[in-house]
């Protein structure tokens, strides 16, 4: 890829964008309210806006390596906090998707230095279900299985989260958890029964917010 195209078709987007409105920068300048947070994977493939078909404005985002929702991550939390007590938006989502190498290489035994204690976050989430993942006896689809359940799982951690907590409790802010399937560039909602996991988790995890 030719690094000055990008140059040139940021030109195009922007007279393309003045096109169907003259003031259409201006008012972005004014600020943002965006509805949604929106924490994905880094993978090139799975672009949020793009696939959501939103505009500049409209989602907050957070990407990172296999879509992953650390308590102790500052940057994971510095970007929830801020969208959920400053922006207040209305819907948090983890959106994993199928063919996701961050996942894959922790369904592997190999030494990855640095992502090591990044992925052991997956290897939890795996031996958290490991007696359904292992009854699966096709690899892929073990491997789309545990995209899934890694999603519901950062999911509950934020459900973990008192700012979390805070919101879904005083303003019926709500969780989400979704997953992109690259090869047919389907959206897919995985409906998770929250009201359920809260059940069993609201006796450990309440803060009491
Ligand atoms: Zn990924």
């Amino acid at each position: 890829m030719d690094i000055e195209k990008v140059f040139e078709n940021n030109e195009t987007w922007i007279s393309q964008r003045l096109k169907n409105n003259p003031d259409y920068f201006k008012n972005l300048a004014k600020g943002q309210n965006p509805d949604i947070l929106y924490i994905g994977c880094s993978d090139s493939r799975v672009t949020a806006e793009d696939l959501m078909g939103v505009n500049p404005g409209d989602v907050f985002v957070h990407r990172n390596i296999a879509n992953m929702v650390i308590s102790i991550d500052l940057n994971a939390m510095s970007v929830l906090n801020y969208a959920v007590d400053n922006l207040e938006v209305d819907h948090v989502v983890v959106c994993g998707h199928y063919f996701c190498g961050g996942v894959k290489a922790a369904m592997q035994s190999a030494d990855l230095g640095i992502l090591n204690p990044w992925l052991r976050n997956i290897r939890d989430v795996y031996r958290l279900h490991k007696d359904e993942l292992n009854k699966i006896s096709d690899e892929n689809e073990r491997y789309n299985r545990l995209v899934e359940l890694n999603v519901q799982e950062q999911c509950i951690n934020l459900l973990k989260t008192a700012v979390v907590q805070k919101a879904v409790r005083k303003r019926g802010m709500r969780v989400h958890g979704w997953v992109f399937d690259v090869s047919t560039g389907k959206l897919i909602d995985l409906k998770i029964d929250f009201k359920s996991i809260l059940k069993e988790i609201t006796e450990i995890y309440d803060l009491g917010v």
